[in-house]
């Protein structure tokens, strides 16, 4: 059987956790989450960044950060996971949801601009499959009708854009490491603040709205309430876990690449005969291996590849339901002829099995039953 997805642990993260069990103090902020910041400062020149319980609220975090209330408009891609947009509704802001490019299938840059009214507010990008977006359109827009951007980086930890760091590029950039992204913790995830003015008003509302990081830091005596904020801090041992996986960051992803390039060169084959089309890599991105996706020419021919796959032990998904046209997107109102490009490329697309402990021959495997099927 080809598992669709595992997390990667070894005896390594077996020690740092029975470490902190022992060593550090079992809620947050102890001494493996500072060990987290150093490692993501080292790789990355990240200064000012908070792990969170999960991608989701790191998100949330954010919403709280940029200020969106009540009537205000965020636009964001319908081609992405339910947490993107629930971050910001449970705000009171309302989504407008943006059509994807066909390449990418990230936030199409060059219809966002039309999308902009008096009450737009901020746009959430998603780079997707750990692909960046095409940044420098989407900060220029941006500048013009001074709106936040905040960068779901949740599967894109360590990919780039013209040599920046996804997740660096904009106000706040959020992370996840939940157990299936390519740094697990198991559930939790981080926003990145990168403009200081914002990092005293993160570090409270992560802690329920109270200033206790400054007592942990000596700098006051009692903490009182601040703000709003929620209980957005991950145990010491989690972070255990995490600080672990970052030490084997350049064996997580190297492994990650082998499999990845492994379906890219195996499946270039049927690319050529028009059976499926592979990933597209612009020019000026790199990506971390986070997810192999296959584009089919029908939704009929995905549907009967998924079944016929699993009789032969192997697991593949579809990746979104598109959230405009979901239950929920359709009780906002939206049709599914919003996002048409989203719409098509959602009944198509397929996603292979991918994690850092899967052999060469099982990707090998998975590429034979393909070509047999197809
Ligand atoms: C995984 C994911 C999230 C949510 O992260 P969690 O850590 O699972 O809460 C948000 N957005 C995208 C695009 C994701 O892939």
């Amino acid at each position: 059987m080809i598992k669709f997805n595992k997390p990667s642990i070894t005896k390594k993260e077996e020690d740092c956790v029975v470490d902190a069990l022992h060593n550090s103090i079992l809620s947050g902020d102890g001494k493996y989450t500072t060990k987290v910041y150093e490692e993501f400062h080292k790789r990355f020149g990240i200064k000012n960044m908070l792990l969170t319980t999960s991608g989701t609220t790191a998100l949330e975090m954010a919403s709280i950060l940029a200020d969106l209330q009540s009537g205000d408009e965020v636009i964001a891609p319908s081609f992405t996971f339910s947490s993107t947009i629930n971050a910001f509704l449970l705000r009171g802001a309302n989504v407008v949801f943006c059509d994807i490019r066909e390449d990418t299938f990230n936030i199409d840059e060059n219809k966002i601009e039309e999308l902009i009214t008096e009450k737009t507010k901020a746009i959430y990008v998603v780079h997707y499959a750990g692909f960046p977006c095409e940044m420098d359109t989407i900060i220029k827009i941006a500048n013009k009708y001074n709106l936040f951007i905040i960068e779901d980086a949740a599967q894109a930890v360590g990919s780039t854009y013209k040599g920046k760091i996804a997740g660096t590029m904009t106000e706040f950039g959020c992370y996840s490491f939940h157990e299936t992204k390519n740094y697990a913790m198991g559930e939790g995830g981080a926003i990145v603040v990168n403009e200081e003015k914002y990092m005293e008003r993160a570090e409270i509302i992560r802690e329920k709205g109270t200033n206790r990081r400054n007592v942990l830091r000596g700098l006051v005596d009692k903490y009182t309430w601040h703000d709003i904020g929620s209980s957005f801090l991950p145990s010491d041992l989690l972070a255990a876990i995490l600080y672990a996986q970052m030490e084997r960051y350049d064996e997580i992803m190297d492994k990650r690449m082998l499999v990845w390039n492994t379906y890219f060169n195996d499946l270039k084959e049927l690319e050529a005969n028009g059976k499926l089309r592979l990933p597209v890599i612009p020019e000026n991105v790199t990506h971390n291996a986070h997810m192999f996706n296959i584009l089919l020419p029908t939704p009929e021919i995905k549907d009967d590849l998924i079944k016929k796959l699993r009789e032969k032990d192997v697991i593949a998904y579809i990746c979104y339901v598109p959230l405009h046209s979901s239950p929920y997107g359709l009780k906002l109102g939206y049709k599914p002829k919003d996002c048409p490009v989203t719409e098509d490329i959602a009944s198509r697309l397929l996603r292979l099995p991918l994690y850092a402990d899967m052999s060469e021959e099982d990707a090998k495997y998975v590429c034979e039953c393909i070509k047999n099927i197809l």
